[in-house]
């Protein structure tokens, strides 16, 4: 499933072909992806202008000039191609890192055509993605935005908040973490990812970053850090992966290949000095990836 900075990675693609755009044309191929698309899914938007190109957690917020916001989900397998009428520029996919992409244009469900030039494509295999229309006045009441708790890359995100928000659960550090009520957005990788980084064991009790008042112990600052650091990390390999436009497969920047801990079992730790080994364990339905060793 892409994960936080595989989607804002996908933001940063699109949004130059789409920031201060038109809708010329919208093709909604097949209604039926995570639910049905509206029936007047091509209306709301043919005409209308991109103001901003946004992301909440995971879901990419289009402003249009209609007063409405266009909500973007990949789902499990979604991705958007991006591709110019004009010669000479290509085509690109935005944001692939870790899970492969579909490639067949029998699955390019919804199909913009942009008055910058640009034909983007949201391809969908295994149609989980989903597309929805809201007025910006009811963004607040958006069930699908709702319940999120705090961005990890926003200031309001610090070692104090999260400690509030783990005070006293019982839970464990990697389901407290995967909570989306709690910090939106991390996904399985960044969860284990960051705990490895904070050297934090993914089993520890949520509530030990934080005094019994709440307050947020050394841990919980060593934890925002990793987070915020892992996800910085990841961005800017995808980055990078956006700056040369003549690839069409997606496959530069793979930030895979800076994982420490994610599907590394059997490997040798990688915290300096550390003699251990990752291991994978099963926490809540999920595999986690820890180092034994170094992470306490
Ligand atoms: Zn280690």
């Amino acid at each position: 499933m892409p994960e936080l900075p595989e989607v804002e990675t996908v933001r940063r693609g699109l949004q130059p072909v789409m920031e201060g755009a038109r809708f010329t044309r919208v093709e909604a191929r097949r209604g039926d992806l995570r639910w049905p698309l509206p029936k007047d899914f091509a209306a709301r938007l043919e005409g209308k202008t991109v103001a901003g190109l946004g992301r909440r957690a995971k879901y990419l917020l289009a402003d249009l000039s209609s007063g409405d916001v266009l909500l973007m989900h990949l789902g499990m397998s979604g991705s958007f191609r991006v591709a110019h009428a004009r010669a000479g520029f290509g085509e690109a996919t935005p944001g692939a890192y870790y899970h492969e992409r579909g490639k067949d244009a029998a699955h390019d469900h919804v199909v913009f055509h942009m008055s910058s030039g640009a034909r983007i494509s949201f391809n969908d295999p295994r149609r989980f993605g989903s597309m929805k229309i809201v007025a910006r006045g009811e963004l607040e009441q958006e069930p699908l935005l709702r319940a999120l708790g705090p961005e990890p890359l926003g200031n309001a995100f610090d070692a104090a908040m999260l400690a509030r928000a783990c005070r006293g659960k019982m839970t464990s550090l990697k389901a407290a973490l995967s909570d989306q009520k709690v910090v939106a957005g991390l996904g399985n990788i960044y969860v284990c990812e960051a705990l490895h980084r904070a050297r934090l064991s993914p089993r520890r009790r949520a509530s030990t970053i934080a005094s019994r008042a709440g307050a947020p112990k050394e841990r919980a600052q060593a934890l925002v850090d990793a987070i915020k650091a892992v996800l910085n990390d990841a961005i800017a390999a995808g980055g990078s992966s956006l700056r040369d436009h003549r690839r069409t497969d997606g496959e530069l920047g793979l930030f895979q290949h800076n994982f420490r801990v994610y599907d590394r079992a059997g490997m040798p730790c990688p915290t300096p000095g550390c003699s251990g080994t990752i291991r994978r364990a099963v926490q809540t339905g999920r595999s986690t990836f820890f180092c034994p060793v170094c992470q306490k």
